[in-house]
């Protein structure tokens, strides 16, 4: 199995290569545009511990959105499902800095993988956590199995200096009382979980949690219960992939979230988890290679978890 996976990933770049100038780098973060667009990284983990990888997979860039997947994990793991009375699961069908939603649902957001929701879920951390950021970096590290992720500090204050957008979510969601910590603080905390760096295999070896029933290996207590597990899937499945959600089960079929530096991690559960980088994006916000390259591996696996 393990060879038959390392010269699946090895067509696939080959496959993927006539993209490399399609889409374009995110540059609504000015920091995010500096990095150079040409890049295509895959790494895949399978529940064994397996590794197998093509391209620039050790390479480290901002995840992103992708951090909405973690803080959502470790919320769900200290309150349990509790979080859930403060954001829905449904997919929003709109873009993830939508503020007209959140109005006409008086401050409840969509779900925790938009930014809305994501901010919530950092008030509950806030509030549960006595040093957040550091906490929130060594569960990334924890997971990852990589004591040096970092913030990118200066991916973390460009986002502060144009975030005008998210904190105009923040403020509206103080507003209908749905953020209890200081406006500041809890965008501060956001800004700084987007910005983490990581590596295509990081991903692969941390999203592997929810590949395994919660159970992390290398841990010998499980971190989230199955049920857990199985629900934070779903809502990766219904709602990981911006606007683009019904497009990614429909070509790719497996849970997984994107990120706008142009990484995708996802995971079939039981055998294995995956994540690509490529920093071109289509218009909707997802990596143009990426989201080929994990449509053609399921394709010639020939399983999805459908
Ligand atoms: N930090 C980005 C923002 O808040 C995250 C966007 C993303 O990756 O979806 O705009």
């Amino acid at each position: 199995m393990s060879h038959h996976y390392q010269s699946i990933l090895d067509s696939i770049r080959n496959e993927v290569l006539p993209l490399q100038n399609d889409g374009a780098v995110a540059n609504y973060i000015p920091e995010l545009a500096t990095i150079s667009p040409n890049r295509f990284g895959m790494h895949l983990r399978s529940i064994e511990g397996h590794d197998h990888a093509v391209g620039n997979s050790n390479e480290n860039f901002s995840i992103q959105s992708i951090s909405k997947v973690f803080a959502l994990a470790l919320v769900v793991s200290l309150v349990g499902e509790k979080i859930f009375k403060r954001v829905g699961v449904e997919p929003s069908g709109s873009s993830f800095n939508s503020l007209v939603q959140l109005e006409y649902e008086r401050g409840i957001p969509r779900n925790p993988l938009i930014n809305a929701g994501a901010m919530v879920v950092c008030d509950m951390l806030i509030g549960q956590l006595k040093k957040p950021k550091n906490e929130m970096l060594d569960f990334v590290r924890m997971l990852a199995h990589n004591k040096k992720i970092m913030f990118n500090e200066r991916v973390a204050a460009s986002e502060k200096e144009f975030g005008f957008r998210n904190a105009a979510l923040a403020n509206f969601l103080k507003s209908f009382g749905n953020i209890q910590h200081d406006v500041d603080e809890v965008l501060d905390l956001y800004f700084h979980i987007c910005s983490i760096e990581m590596s295509c295999k990081d991903l692969a070896t941390a999203f592997l949690l929810f590949a395994n029933h919660g159970k992390h290996p290398g841990n010998d207590e499980a971190l989230l219960t199955k049920s857990q597990t199985k629900r934070l899937n779903a809502v990766m499945q219904t709602c990981g992939f911006y606007d683009e959600a019904g497009e990614f089960s429909f070509t790719v079929g497996l849970p997984g979230k994107s990120g706008v530096g142009g990484g995708i991690v996802a995971l079939h559960p039981h055998k294995y988890a995956v994540a690509t980088w490529s920093p071109r994006l289509n218009p909707k916000g997802n990596s143009v290679m990426g989201m080929k390259a994990l449509e053609l591996l399921t394709t010639k696996l020939g399983s999805s978890i459908f």
